[in-house]
């Protein structure tokens, strides 16, 4: 049975609405997505009926959060298929798992010589932690360099991954040009090394489905706010031994066993990791968005997203002064137009309601690496979009064209 896309964008109330004179064309959700309505209804509920703090006190209330946190936990671990909910540990998001492990692996196992792999496709976040961590050990940044495609260089990785390579650390789609790198041969590739490895999943979990025991990862992080939860909620996935062996990061209430003056130990993982009061209300309300994909289904989301980034690319494709960057094969679509400051382009689109994102999304060097120092206009679809947001964001580049 089809999918009705126009009935779950009813889910949606923020794309029911007029901007600009407009009916909203939401085509930037690779920055974030919207949400459905149960999550909305998930924050609600928390803070109407449970709002109590996680796991210290012995009332109904505190009860209930904790049981409706820790189940959040749970189904986060099924949603990727962890083996235990204890390797997921509640972050701010992507940019505080990557760091989190940058300091607790980094700076506590990297040695002066070591070699970090990242490629050139990488956010910002999967660069900057592990420049740091380098600085204060001494280890060594190797980057994956670009195809003539602008794609990662797999022959090129092949050379690079040695017995010196200690950490592969890699996005699992490109924010930027919406490719979906090779992770899981790359990992394999990094094993066969005794390298441990981390996937930046920021934006691949909102479009399909991930499996971190196939991938054979030792690190996985993404955001909530990237998969229809809200913002200021995240993930970081650790294979257990590296959970073990690394020391918390963030210390105070809650991740401790025991504390005196002299010394103090601290709980076992994942709440070694979980200083202080959690997002309670996010964490549950991720929970909620894993339960409302859960339901859907998704192999038919999966073949829209992929039919309607084909008319996408087709239609940018088919006008002489546009050139879409790279292969997208999920998610973004990166274009840029001829003499057009992708600015100017992206106000006229907003101008007639059509929402993208210009400049260097977050990856300055790989927008150097294209040389486009001026970035690109990012149009970015999920899976509630539809034929008619393409046909509007190809109609308004017509017009944005007659008015410049
Ligand atoms: N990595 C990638 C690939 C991303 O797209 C993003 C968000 N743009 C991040 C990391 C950082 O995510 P957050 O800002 O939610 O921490």
């Amino acid at each position: 049975m089809a999918t009705d896309i126009k009935a779950l964008r009813r889910d949606f109330p923020t794309l029911a609405q007029i901007v600009n004179g407009h009916p909203l064309v939401y085509l930037d959700n690779a920055a974030t997505t919207q949400k459905p309505q149960p999550v909305l209804d998930a924050l609600n509920h928390y803070y109407r009926d449970t709002n109590a703090n996680v796991h210290r006190a012995s009332h109904a209330l505190s009860g209930q959060a904790t049981r409706a946190f820790e189940q959040a936990r749970e189904k986060v671990a099924r949603f990727i298929h962890a083996a235990s909910a204890r390797e997921i540990v509640w972050t701010r998001g992507t940019t505080e798992a990557i760091n989190l492990v940058a300091f607790g692996f980094g700076r506590h196992f990297l040695q002066p010589g070591d070699e970090i792999l990242l490629s050139t496709l990488e956010h910002h976040a999967n660069i900057v932690p592990w420049q740091q961590a380098a600085a204060a050990t001494g280890a060594v940044l190797k980057v994956i360099p670009l195809t003539d495609t602008a794609e990662l260089d797999l022959d090129a990785a092949r050379a690079l991954i040695c017995e010196r390579t200690r950490l592969l650390a890699i996005g699992h789609v490109s924010n930027a040009l919406g490719q979906v790198n090779p992770v899981a041969e790359l990992i394999r590739l990094a094993k066969a090394v005794g390298a441990v490895t981390l996937v930046d999943g920021a934006q691949a979990v909102g479009h399909f489905p991930v499996d971190v025991q196939a991938l054979d990862c030792d690190f996985y992080a993404f955001s909530g706010h990237k998969m229809f939860a809200p913002t200021g909620i995240g993930v970081l996935y650790g294979r257990m031994e590296w959970l073990e062996r690394m020391p918390p990061w963030q210390t105070g209430g809650e991740m401790i066993k025991t504390v005196s003056f002299e010394a103090t130990t601290f709980n076992a993982p994942p709440f070694k990791f979980e200083a202080g009061t959690p997002n309670i209300a996010g964490a549950i309300a991720l929970g909620a968005a894993v339960d409302y994909l859960a339901v859907q289904d998704r192999a038919a989301l999966m073949r829209h997203e992929d039919a309607l980034l084909r008319q996408l690319v087709d239609g940018l494709d088919a006008m002489a002064d546009i050139n879409v960057i790279g292969r997208p094969r999920a998610g973004a679509v990166s274009f840029v137009m001829d003499d057009v400051h992708p600015q100017d382009l992206a106000t006229l689109l907003d101008m007639q309601g059509i929402a993208v994102r210009t400049g260097h999304h977050c990856a300055m060097p790989l927008m150097q690496a294209l040389a486009l120092p001026q970035g690109t206009v990012r149009a970015s679809l999920a899976f509630y979009n539809t034929d008619d947001d393409v046909a509007a964001l190809l109609a308004g580049i017509d017009k944005a064209r007659e008015l410049l």
